[in-house]
């Protein structure tokens, strides 16, 4: 599967709009959503035939037998995580524990074992022959990385080896964005043209590059401050990025996407830059692939 990364370095930039408009304008038959965190691609993909829905499961957790808990408050101690309360009886707080067995080794009584915690759904939702991948991870549960390698591998099973893949990112940096990253023919960056969103922008960059991912820039809502925008394009000049264009400040496409519909399906400046940088991308795209 050939796959096409919608990425940022933080949330709010416009990388779903960017992503949800890809999508629309290339009549994907595959797509993801890797922000499992704050999962939102599915409010503009409309609805589907078939879902196929499955538990992910994180980390075991300690549970303590309250019949054999003699209360002695050895597992209270060893617990750098806090993640054991003495009342009403000695138990754990799922969401606290690590799953590190410090207490199970402490504990006198054998009282401790180790139980299977769900964190999270995986989805895959079926319309025709198009395929989409989502997930939702329970908040703090931190096993966000390896869920994210889930949604890509089951969407890879899924579809004909051959087919583009449109993947909506990871906000952010971190394990979740380089579990985005693993593997992609390219990354597009969505950047904001403000200091934060320059630096944001070049983290995310040295993680594509430590993974040899060919990477491409665009600036969304770049008349809110023309100056930040020029800086992004040259550097990505001196970098030898290829910049792809920008999108400016687009009230319409606030309303679109809350009425479900991508930001190529309306009438609007944004939506005709969006058209323009997805032909870019594509030959792009095909470049990256012959070469
Ligand atoms: S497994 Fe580790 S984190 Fe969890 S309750 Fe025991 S000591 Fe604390
Ligand atoms: S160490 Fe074992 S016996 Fe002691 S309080 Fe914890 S669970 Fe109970």
């Amino acid at each position: 599967m050939h796959q096409i990364l919608i990425l940022s370095g933080k949330g709010g930039t416009g990388k779903t709009t960017v992503a949800s408009a890809f999508i629309h304008l290339s009549q994907a038959k595959a797509y993801a959503d890797c922000d499992v965190d704050a999962p939102n691609l599915h409010l503009v993909m409309g609805s589907f035939e078939t879902e196929q829905k499955q538990d992910y499961m994180g980390l075991k957790k300690a549970f303590i037998d309250p019949e054999l808990c003699i209360g002695c408050d050895a597992c209270r101690q060893v617990c750098r995580f806090d993640a054991i309360e003495a009342e009403p009886q000695y138990h754990v707080i799922n969401i606290a524990c690590e799953g590190c067995r410090a207490c199970a080794y402490a504990c006198p009584q054998d009282a401790i074992s180790f139980v299977d915690s769900k964190v999270g759904d995986l989805r895959l939702l079926q319309r025709g022959d198009e395929h989409f991948s989502t997930a939702t991870l329970i908040m703090g549960s931190g096993t966000t990385g390896k869920l994210v390698t889930q949604v890509k591998n089951q969407l890879k099973q899924a579809v004909d080896p051959n087919e583009v893949a449109i993947l909506d990112g990871s906000p952010g940096i971190g394990c979740p964005v380089i579990a985005s990253l693993s593997g992609v023919n390219l990354a597009l960056m969505v950047a904001e043209p403000s200091v934060s969103g320059i630096s944001d922008l070049k983290r995310v960059i040295a993680s594509a590059r430590q993974l040899q991912v060919p990477v491409a820039v665009i600036v969304n809502k770049y008349d809110m401050h023309e100056q930040k925008s020029a800086d992004i394009e040259v550097f990505c000049f001196k970098e030898g990025i290829p910049f792809l264009g920008k999108i400016p400040y687009d009230r319409e496409a606030v309303h679109s996407l809350n009425q479900g519909l991508t930001l190529d399906q309306i009438s609007s400046n944004g939506a005709e830059a969006v058209k323009s940088i997805y032909s870019r991308t594509l030959d792009l795209v095909k470049e990256t692939m012959k070469g």
